[in-house]
């Protein structure tokens, strides 16, 4: 082993679908240790909580190995979901060393788990699932905080085969997104496989089991990503841009690299130039608990990665979360200040002319969404990081295209003045706290709006039929002339126009009968009275005459253009029958 000195504490996220336990579990992890008692077993960061290690192997009941390890302890971020995992970044990566997925047992996979599996696939990070809520298993007998496998081997046969039964479901989820899965206990090789931990975040049970495994994987995996110079410059990220009484402006920072000191130049992340500023105080809880407003924190003079802090200084306003903050010295501030944008300019999305417009509360998660409208091929024109301003409610609400005329806003608020102008505003605005149903949202509307369009213009434009005049079927010569016709293609309406197979106007469909009723429209096939209004029959038409109904250049266009698929094939037949006709004399005509 290496001197174990230089290995921060590894940064774990904790991933899953909604009310599958993810709060709760971290809750659990907070308060087990304080509640059993154990002095030093967890320290309260700003926006993270450590495990210490000696509380880790003293719970698994694992004293033995203690020399075997050599990270001083877990760090988990408070934030759950992969909202947070995506929107923390560090240089090249996530944040977060190490995922627990969170699955419910009795509900297995669900959206947000698959997705949770996709984003970690993406970033490559190691993870373990597991399994929660199975104290909720019928029949079971809870045993607080004990390991996984001493309170199964005290649950009854029946209960056991029924956790089996709904463990082998997960496994069988987790092979359909790609992963080879096992029981923690029965994997060896945490490369190819992933170990599955049941647990219950309410009662602990597993808890101890699920500490141990995540320790084992920062070992496997993370040794190399886990050295660190204590003593460099201090680097993170920010997790939250937050007012506090009487100190103005202050973020939230995830420190991964190096010490940060009272006084140190700092360099962050914006949305325009990085902003350069001086470190006036870094703070930490109060380890006493809250008392009074003033003393919610306690002022340090320095702090060593891994480690949630909260830094004052001046000039904080448009720091960005998810941006990176970096101590700087004269000699090398020039380079970090270009460093810190370029990875900012790194993530400025890639957009086009057309689309749709994204906003966006951090880069992290701006990318994320890019990403996932990319997979579906929906077009961006802009993203971009902040709240719904009246800006954008003006710039989007001026795209004439109604498809393009959209703004989606994935964790952001609008701003009242927006609010103001979006009333009656002609643009649609998508808003939600989880990609997948922002996807969904809109889709749903695309696909209700086109059809919605389709069957508009459907309505409104003449489609194309043709009809035969039939013998000695004269009712009427004229005024209007009433003939018996046989439709041989499409369908006829009343008051539209009819053509002669030359593609001369000869006259309007005045009325249409079946049998003694008037009828609305006659399709293919039907043999009935037709009232013309215009023509004389034996002069501008006659019996056994093929005659069109008249479909003006303008909607000849849209047929063939916008809606040709929702034509049968029979109107498509008709239709080709007509053009050819029209496109005799001119052939660009309705092109
Ligand atoms: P999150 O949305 O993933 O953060 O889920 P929460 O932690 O808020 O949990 C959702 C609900 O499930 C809450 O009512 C919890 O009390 C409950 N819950 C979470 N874990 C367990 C568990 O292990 N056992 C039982 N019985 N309930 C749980």
């Amino acid at each position: 082993m290496t001197d174990n000195e230089n290995l921060r504490t590894p940064i774990v996220c904790v991933m899953g679908h909604v009310d599958h336990g993810k709060t709760t579990l971290l809750d659990r992890i907070r308060g087990s240790s304080v509640a059993a008692g154990e002095a030093g077993a967890i320290t309260q960061h700003i926006g993270a909580t450590e495990v210490m290690i000696d509380s880790i192997i003293e719970r698994s009941g694992a004293s033995g190995m203690k020399n075997n390890f050599i990270v001083p302890g877990l760090l988990f971020i408070d934030t759950p979901g992969h909202h947070a995992f995506t929107s923390l970044r560090s240089r090249g990566g996530a944040l977060a060393d190490l995922a627990v997925v969170i699955v419910d047992i009795n509900e297995g996979f669900m959206p947000q788990t698959k997705e949770s599996l996709q984003i970690l696939k993406r970033f490559k990070t190691p993870f373990v699932v597991v399994a929660n809520k199975i104290d909720r298993i019928h029949g079971w007998q809870p045993h607080e905080n004990a390991s996984f496998l001493e309170t199964y081997n005290k649950q009854s046969e029946r209960v056991r085969a029924d956790l089996d039964n709904k463990f082998y479901e997960i496994v069988g989820e987790l092979y359909n997104s790609g992963f080879n899965s096992e029981r923690y206990d029965r994997v060896s090789d945490f490369q190819r496989n992933i170990g599955i931990i049941p647990i219950s975040a309410v009662t602990g049970e597993g808890i101890p089991d699920l500490l141990m495994v995540l320790l084992g994987l920062a070992q496997k995996f993370l040794e190399s990503n886990l050295h660190y110079n204590a003593s460099g410059p201090g680097e993170g990220t920010i997790l939250e841009v937050k007012e506090e009484k009487g100190l103005g402006t202050t973020i939230d920072i995830i420190l991964y690299d190096g010490t940060l000191k009272k006084g140190d130049t700092i360099i962050v992340g914006s949305l325009g130039e990085p902003i350069q500023t001086k470190v006036r105080a870094l703070l930490k809880p109060n380890p006493m608990g809250e008392i009074s407003a003033e003393e919610k924190f306690q002022n340090v003079e320095s702090v060593t990665a891994a480690i949630g802090v909260k830094i004052s200084a001046p000039n904080l306003d448009d720091a960005l979360s998810g941006a990176t903050v970096r101590a700087a010295n004269p000699e090398n501030l020039e380079t970090i200040v270009k460093e810190v944008q370029e990875e900012l300019e790194e993530v400025q999305i890639s957009t086009g002319t057309i689309g749709v417009t994204l906003k966006a509360d951090t880069i992290g998660s701006l990318e994320a969404l890019v990403n996932e409208l990319q997979k579906e091929d929906i077009p961006i024109r802009k993203a971009e990081v902040g709240d719904i301003s009246q800006r954008d409610i003006i710039e989007v609400s001026a795209i004439e295209d109604p498809f393009n005329a959209v703004l989606i806003g994935f964790n952001v608020k609008m701003l009242p003045d927006a609010k103001e102008k979006a009333k009656g505003a002609d643009l649609k605005i998508f808003q939600n706290d989880v990609i997948y149903r922002l996807i969904d949202d809109y889709k749903d509307w695309v696909k209700e709006k086109k059809e919605k369009s389709e069957k508009t213009i459907s309505q409104l434009i003449v489609k194309p039929a043709r009809f035969l005049l039939l013998p000695e079927c004269t009712f009427r010569q004229s005024k209007p002339a009433v003939v018996g016709v046989r439709i041989t293609g499409g369908k006829v309406k009343t008051n539209i126009g009819v053509t002669d197979n030359s593609g001369r106007v000869v006259g309007t469909i005045k009325g249409l009968q079946l049998e003694g009723e008037n009828i609305k429209e006659a399709s293919a096939g039907m043999e009935v009275a037709m009232a013309i209004d215009g023509p004389t029959i034996g002069r501008q038409i006659k019996e056994g005459d093929v005659l069109y109904s008249n479909i003006p250049e303008k909607h000849a266009k849209v047929l063939e253009t916008e809606i040709l698929d929702s034509l049968s094939a029979d109107e498509m037949e008709t239709l080709d029958a007509f053009l050819e006709i029209k496109r005799r004399d001119n052939p660009f005509w309705a092109k």
